[in-house]
C-alpha cells in the first residue's frame, strides 16, 4: 500500500518594523514555487524539504505531493488578503485525499496584522479539515510560537544551531517521529514552556561557547537521559512585534505527558537562568573605526546588526556608511551592501568607469537617518547577482541578488543591489571582485549567519549597533503587542 504524504513550507521571519511588507513580491524574489519542480529544487541541499527527499529514498512504501514552497528573506507583516491566499489555496491542495502524513516546514516568526501569528492560523486550519491525519513540522530557532500550537500539531522538531546549518536534519527528525506515528511505533506527547524574555540574537550561536551553547547542549543531554524525543531550545525573534513573541522550550515524548511537562519547565528554567548572558556591549561604527591601526589583525568585518537583512533590515540605513567614508581610512575597505534599485540603474545608465553623484541610503524612510551624498565612480556592473551557496547554511541553494553596481569613494567600494538579500556567502564578494587578500575592512549588514561561512576569512568579527529596524537596544523600538515585562529587566549593556 503506498502511503501519501503532503508537503508544504512557509518561511518568513517577520521584522514588524520593517518598511517592506512580507508581499508576494518579497517571496517571489527568494523561493516562491508550487508542484513537484518546486519540491525538486531542494533535492540534494542542506534544507528540510530535502529531507524528504532523503525519507522517500528509504521509504518505496511513500510518495510525496509537494505544495507551495515558499519562502523570503525577512521584511515586514504578511498582509491579510495575501495570508488568505496562501492558506485557501492550501486546503483546496489538501482537500479530497486520504493523507497519512502533513509536513510542514515553517519558520515560526512569520506574524500578520494585529501581532497573530500565520502558523498558528495556518495550522488551526488543517487542524480543522483533518483533525485525525499526523501533523509534523519543523520550525527556525528564532520561531515565536503561540501554545497553542504545539497543542494542535503532533509533532515539531526545531533547529538546534546558530547560525542554521542542521535544517536537514532536523527535517529528518520530524519525518522520522512521523513515520514511528502513523506506523503505530509511538505516539507523540507534546509540552511548551513560554518564557516571558525577549532576547537578541547577536549572542545567540551555537559554535562557540556562549549561553545557547550551553543551554542547548543541556537539553540534548536531557532528551538523551530521560529518553525525550525531542527537546528544542527556541531563541525567539525579538523584531516580530507579535503576542506570541519570547522564548520558549519545547518537548517531544513518547507517551509520557508528565514528563514532557516536566523536561519544558527544567530546560526552560536554564533559559531562564542563563539569560543575562545573551547581552552584549555593543558599539556604535565609529567607536570601532577609532580602534584601528596598522597592528590590527586584518581583514576586519564589522557587521551591523540593526539593518542585517536576515533580521529583517532593509539595507538601506545610512548610519554605517557614513561613518566608514567620513572617517577616511589609509586601507582598501568594502561596504556590502545598500539595496536600492535605482541607485543601481542610476549606475547602469553612466557605466563603468562613469562618476555619479550618488544619494546613498535613507531611500526608504528618514527614520534612522538622511542619506549619504557623495560622488562616486563606478567600478563594476553585474546584469545579474545569482549564485548556488558555497557556505554551509543552505549549502547548494540558488541565492539571488539581481542586478548589481560597485560604486566606489576613495579606496571604498560600496556594493548596491537589486534585491534586498544578505550578504553572507564568499561567491557574492567574489562576483564583485571583493578579496580579503588585499582588502582590509568590510562593513557589512550582517549578523550571526555572516559567521558560517565568513568567519574563516576574518582575523575578527566585531557586531556594532547603528539606528535600524532591528536595533539591538529594544526599548528604541515602538512595540504595540509585546509587553514591556518581556524586557524591562535585562541589562543591554548600555
Ligand atoms: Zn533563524
Amino acid at each position: 500500500m503506498t502511503r501519501k504524504l503532503a508537503v508544504f513550507r512557509l518561511i518568513h521571519e517577520t521584522n514588524s518594523f520593517s518598511v517592506d511588507p512580507g508581499t508576494r513580491e518579497r517571496f517571489q524574489e527568494c523561493e516562491w514555487g508550487h508542484g513537484p519542480a518546486a519540491g525538486e529544487e531542494h533535492r540534494g541541499t542542506e534544507t528540510e524539504i530535502a529531507a524528504v527527499f532523503d525519507f522517500l529514498d528509504v521509504h518505496k512504501d511513500w510518495e510525496a505531493s509537494f505544495f507551495r514552497m515558499a519562502s523570503a528573506n525577512p521584511c515586514g507583516d504578511i498582509p491579510e488578503d495575501f495570508f488568505a491566499e496562501i492558506r485557501d489555496e492550501l486546503m483546496a491542495d489538501l482537500a479530497g485525499h486520504a493523507w497519512d502524513g502533513i509536513f510542514l516546514s515553517l519558520h515560526g516568526a512569520a506574524t500578520m496584522e494585529g501581532g497573530r501569528s500565520s502558523e498558528l492560523e495556518l495550522v488551526r486550519a488543517i487542524r480543522s479539515a483533518f483533525p485525525e491525519v499526523p501533523l509534523a513540522v519543523t520550525m527556525d530557532l528564532h520561531a515565536n510560537i503561540a501554545p497553542e500550537l504545539i497543542g494542535l500539531v503532533d509533532i515539531s522538531v526545531g533547529y538546534k544551531t546558530h547560525p542554521h546549518v542542521d535544517m536537514r536534519v532536523v527535517g529528518a527528525a520530524s519525518l522520522r517521529h512521523l513515520l514511528a506515528m502513523v506506523r503505530g511505533d509511538i505516539r507523540p506527547t507534546h509540552a511548551i514552556a513560554k518564557l516571558p524574555l525577549l532576547l537578541p540574537s547577536v549572542n545567540m550561536r551555537t559554535t562557540e561557547d556562549g549561553p545557547m551553547h550551553d543551554v542547548v547542549a543541556q537539553a540534548q543531554l536531557r532528551a538523551v537521559q530521560e529518553g525525550a524525543l525531542d527537546i528544542t531550545v527556541y531563541g525567539g525573534f525579538p523584531y516580530g512585534d507579535c503576542t506570541m513573541a519570547g522564548a520558549c522550550v519545547t518537548v517531544l515524548t513518547d507517551n509520557d505527558q508528565p514528563l514532557a511537562d516536566r523536561l519544558a519547565e527544567e530546560i526552560g528554567q536554564v533559559l531562564w537562568d542563563h539569560r543575562r548572558r545573551f547581552f552584549l556591549e555593543m558599539p556604535p561604527m565609529a567607536d570601532v573605526l577609532d580602534t584601528l591601526s596598522d597592528d590590527t589583525a586584518f581583514p576586519i568585518a564589522i557587521v551591523d546588526n540593526a539593518d542585517n537583512p536576515g533580521s529583517g533590515g532593509g539595507g538601506d540605513t545610512p548610519g554605517q556608511l557614513r561613518s566608514l567614508l567620513a572617517a577616511e581610512l589609509p586601507w582598501k575597505a568594502a561596504f556590502c551592501f545598500l539595496h536600492d534599485p535605482q541607485l543601481v540603474q542610476i549606475a547602469r545608465q553612466a557605466g563603468i568607469g562613469a562618476t555619479i553623484q550618488a544619494r546613498m541610503g535613507g531611500q526608504k524612510t528618514l527614520a534612522y537617518g538622511a542619506p549619504v551624498e557623495a560622488e562616486v565612480e563606478v567600478v563594476k556592473l553585474i546584469d545579474d547577482c545569482t549564485y548556488n551557496n558555497s557556505g554551509p547554511q543552505n549549502h547548494g541553494l540558488v541565492t539571488h541578488h539581481g542586478p548589481t553596481a560597485v560604486l566606489r569613494k576613495g579606496n571604498v567600494s560600496v556594493v548596491v543591489t537589486s534585491i534586498c538579500q544578505g550578504v553572507s556567502d564568499p561567491e557574492f564578494y567574489a562576483m564583485h571582485d571583493i578579496s580579503f587578500d588585499d582588502t582590509r575592512i568590510l562593513a557589512a549588514k550582517a549578523k550571526n549567519h555572516f559567521r558560517a561561512a565568513m568567519a574563516p576569512v576574518f582575523g575578527r568579527i566585531v557586531s556594532i549597533d547603528e539606528p535600524g529596524p532591528a536595533a539591538y537596544d529594544f526599548t528604541r523600538l515602538p512595540f504595540r503587542h509585546v509587553p514591556r515585562e518581556l524586557y524591562k529587566d535585562v541589562d543591554i549593556g548600555r
